[in-house]
């Protein structure tokens, strides 16, 4: 009997490796041998920590109370600053009990759909979308439904084709606005409208804020846009809805490992819970560093997002110059999504690629510049760039595309 039981469990080999992470390990691999391949690959900072925050990191290993185990859903002054800050930032007024600190975003996304979803429970899932949350959802034996939203559309999804995409299977819809892949931004309207679809159907919602403070403006000068939290559109919510933040894209920590969920008590309760057994408490030094990140200067904040903004406009430019591109002016997040197809079926140096996927591949050979292939994400035909690299490393790999490309 025992020999035709699967080696690997049926649920966990159906998971595919993460492809935004798996791009860019092949990318760093093939610059630590020495190629000097420009990576547009992870959706991370190039910034160093700000001093201040790695001051409190040395600080705490150097006291003996961080050697311990503390709570496993976070230590309770950085609940209280989470807290704070998403009543400051999210119109939400919580109390730290209703906060588990997670090791990382991607941890609080799992224990959000971990904690609601039962076997075939429905989740919308707007599309293009992060790599990880229809692997997520299928872990905790939810079915995502993807509702997709192209270039034309601007990545936002309607309200009537939420609704072509609802069933009574439906229990969540995931909101994430800016968006990653795509730096889409939901205008307060659009958010509101889309909280209230979610409401009048009882759905529980999963928003992730984790790029709430990268937004810039629509024209490419004066006020940034505001990305709207949809429980502070539609704060009747606030009793079906799971905030998932952290501080990795806002203040250049993404190896630092400190995310959060925030949430109902009955739903925060639950993944207090799973976390106890999973992973315990999030590393005492990291979650110091994440205290002194919330209440500490946030002027290194808006130093890093004016130089994303200028990064934004030289990369959408600069491939639009591209005949055959066409990049949308996203509004948030540090990524461009560009649809690519008007590259696809022609000759590049003796290739003829006739996916995103195969694309990806031509110009990492021809360019050496990486990019996310748009299969990572949802259909072909597009690439993900994310511009949170320097400014000449940017330059000289648009560059590198306008070469390869002209
Ligand atoms: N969230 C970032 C990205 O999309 C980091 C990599 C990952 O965890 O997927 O590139």
């Amino acid at each position: 009997m025992t020999e035709q039981l699967p080696r690997i469990s049926r649920r966990i080999a159906a998971i595919a490796e993460s492809a935004t992470l798996k791009v860019d390990a092949k990318a760093k691999a093939l610059q630590a041998a020495g190629r000097p391949v420009i990576s547009f690959a992870a959706g991370e900072p190039d910034f160093a920590t700000p001093d201040h925050i790695v001051d409190a990191a040395v600080a705490a290993a150097r006291d003996p109370k961080n050697h311990r185990y503390t709570p496993a859903a976070g230590l309770p002054e950085l609940r209280e600053a989470i807290a704070a800050k998403t009543l400051k930032d999210s119109g939400l007024t919580v109390s730290p009990s209703q906060v588990v600190v997670t090791n990382g975003g991607k941890q609080a996304v799992y224990e959000s759909f971990a904690s609601l979803l039962d076997p075939g429970d429905e989740v919308i899932l707007p599309t293009p979308h992060w790599t990880t949350y229809p692997e997520v959802i299928k872990l905790a034996g939810g079915v995502p439904v993807q509702v997709f939203a192209g270039a034309d559309q601007n990545y936002l999804v309607s309200i009537e084709q939420l609704e072509a995409a609802r069933t009574d299977r439906t229990k969540v819809l995931l909101f994430v606005s800016p968006s990653n892949p795509t730096g889409a931004v939901y205008s307060p309207e659009q958010t509101r409208a889309i909280g209230e679809w979610a409401l009048q159907h009882g759905l529980w919602v999963i928003t992730d804020e984790i790029y709430q403070k990268l937004v810039y403006s629509s024209t490419g000068s004066g006020q940034a846009t505001t990305a709207v939290s949809i429980v502070e559109a539609v704060p009747e919510l606030a009793d079906r809805t799971i905030l998932v933040n952290g501080v990795a894209k806002t203040y250049a920590m993404t190896g630092w490992r400190v995310g959060w969920m925030i949430g109902p008590a009955d739903a925060i309760k639950a993944a207090g819970n799973l976390q106890s057994h999973l992973s315990s408490n999030v590393s005492n030094v990291s979650q110091r560093a994440a205290i002194a990140a919330l209440t500490g200067s946030q002027d290194s904040v808006e130093q890093m997002r004016q130089a994303f903004d200028r990064r934004r406009q030289a990369i959408v430019a600069g491939l639009n110059a591209i005949d055959g591109i066409h990049c949308p002016t996203p509004q948030g997040a540090f990524y461009v999504y560009p649809d690519v197809s008007g590259l696809l079926g022609r000759e590049w140096g003796g290739v003829v690629p006739g996916s995103s996927l195969e694309l990806a591949d031509l110009i990492l050979d021809q360019a050496e510049v990486a990019a996310v292939p748009g299969e990572a994400f949802g259909p072909s035909g597009y690439l993900r760039f994310s511009y949170a690299l320097g400014d000449d490393a940017l330059a000289e790999g648009v560059a590198r595309l306008q070469r390869v490309f002209g």
